[in-house]
């Protein structure tokens, strides 16, 4: 029995560290609550979380690049515009399959109550309109320079415009004083007291195109992929590029060997750092509870029944083994919050612990990664409802269906960052006429669910990922392409 628990313990070292160091993260962190440390001492605390963070970002970019082109590359046009429906279309209908269970979940649970909308201190203004996250969206796909997408994405910026009711335009209104003091002196009337009553000047905002900091991996994405359809198809004069890639490609995956030893120990101080900053958990108000059970029950139907059950019936598999190799990049998502740094262990679980064509996962996690949000959707079409209901407003079945469309379109739009899924709310919000500033009601609890729709999100990439290899076997098993005889990967 010693025998073979060593041996259990030894093949799944890193899972078992991983998963000791979320409990010792969540244990530590409740723990020096109570010792009240000072701002600066949380932030010399987080730093070895900060070193996880960095390390997975740094290797995004290389990954992303190396993974698409030379995953593409190697295919043949038929296939490579095969899988790029096929994997497009299931993402789409999975995403969209998550809404309504969040529709579902949020109407049944009803967390918004009837009563008097809560409020927070942060309230703000309504900054945007449904047009600028989706023009972000766009101009996103096309940047303008790729090297200052490797840290710059497009996001619209609004500022504030004070419109002077003095100003000689016609919107200005009138000026209006009460005179409340009238004297004669010398014949002529001299007012003694006066009260401005003209309405403070009114603050419009105007929307420009701006830059803020982030990689822009979905124009890395669109980039690279057209890199690789176009090298593929130039056959043995690309063959150097395809090759360069595949040996970058295969060298980030050994730095990711190495790097994943060190990332339990950065997992504690992640999560303990980040229960340190949270505020108080009993300032979180009833319906705010109330709409975090919905989320997360959501989330918990679509992940561990839904994508599991789909898995199931399309390759007749069992999804408990498959999500058992991908565990580590669960809990990688759960620690950083972020789909695209985990991108590097959902690529090595699946290459190592589930066997899967690694032609099919150069393609499918990248493009997953940047489009594929099922638990992002899920979450904000549940908020958009629930801010509906705190407001007592009643949505008719064309709201809805708008919803629904409009949070699918919002997590494609949405980076796999933390709380990207927040900022694309707006198009939801507006498209439905609901209160943008609202946004600000769910801030307090959104740092942690986006920690589980992160993980959702991963889960949902690699079952695609599942589900391809088993739908294109065929192509594949066909497909020998040039990859095998470049001399990298022999
Ligand atoms: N953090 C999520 C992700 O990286 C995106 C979001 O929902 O905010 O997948």
């Amino acid at each position: 029995i010693l025998a073979r628990g060593w041996d259990v313990c030894r093949r799944n070292g890193l899972l078992i560290l991983s998963v000791l160091s979320v409990t010792v993260g969540c244990l530590l962190g409740f723990f020096l609550r109570t010792q009240h440390l000072s701002p600066q001492e949380i932030s010399y605390f987080q730093f070895p979380g900060e070193l996880l963070m960095r390390m997975l970002k740094m290797l995004i970019l290389p990954l992303v690049v190396s993974s698409l082109m030379s995953g593409l590359a190697s295919l043949d046009a038929k296939t490579s515009s095969r899988l790029g429906i096929l994997t497009v279309a299931y993402y789409l209908w999975t995403t969209f399959v998550a809404v309504i269970v969040g529709i579902v979940m949020v109407s049944i649970i009803h967390p918004g109550g009837a009563a008097q909308k809560e409020t927070t201190e942060q309230s703000g203004k309504p900054i945007m309109s449904s047009a600028d996250p989706l023009l972000d969206l766009i101009r996103n796909m096309f940047p303008a320079n790729l090297v200052e997408a490797t840290f710059k994405q497009y996001r619209t910026k609004t500022t504030p415009v004070v419109k002077s009711p003095m100003s000689a335009s016609a919107e200005a209104p009138p000026r209006r004083v009460l005179v409340y003091g009238v004297q004669e002196e010398n014949g002529s009337r001299v007012q003694n007291f006066a009260l401005d009553l003209t309405p403070p000047p009114e603050v419009a905002y105007k929307s420009e195109p701006g830059t803020s900091d982030g990689m822009n991996v979905l124009g890395i994405v669109i980039f690279s992929a057209t890199m690789g359809i176009m090298l593929g198809r130039m056959g043995d004069s690309g063959a150097p590029l395809v090759s360069f890639c595949q040996c970058l490609n295969e060298s980030v995956m050994k730095i990711v060997a190495v790097a994943v030893w060190y990332f339990p120990f950065g997992i504690v101080f992640l999560i303990a750092g980040k229960i340190l900053e949270m505020d108080n958990p009993t300032t979180v108000g009833k319906k705010l509870g109330f709409y975090a059970v919905t989320v997360v029950c959501g989330l918990v139907v679509h992940g561990l029944f839904i994508l599991p059950l789909l898995y199931f019936c399309i390759t007749k598999k069992n999804p408990i083994v498959f999500i058992r190799g991908i565990l580590q990049a669960l809990l990688i998502a759960l620690a950083t919050s972020s789909s695209s740094a985990t991108l590097p262990i959902t690529f090595k679980c699946l290459l190592e612990n589930n066997h899967i064509d690694r032609r099919i996962a150069r393609f499918v996690l990248p493009v997953g990664a940047t489009i594929n949000m099922d638990g992002t959707a899920l979450y904000e079409a549940v908020a958009a409802i629930f801010i509906a209901q705190v407001n007592n407003y009643e949505l008719d079945f064309g709201q809805i269906i708008t919803i629904s469309i409009t949070a699918t379109a919002a997590s494609i739009g949405a980076a796999g960052i933390p709380q990207a899924g927040l900022v694309t709310m707006v198009i939801v919000l507006t498209s439905v006429g609901l209160p943008t500033d609202d946004i600000t009601l769910i801030i307090a609890v959104d740092w942690a669910l986006d920690r589980f729709r992160t993980m959702i999100n991963v889960l949902g990439d690699a079952l695609a990922a599942g589900i391809m290899a088993h739908v294109c076997r065929k192509d594949f098993a066909q497909d020998t392409g040039t990859e095998k005889l470049l001399p990298c990967e022999t």
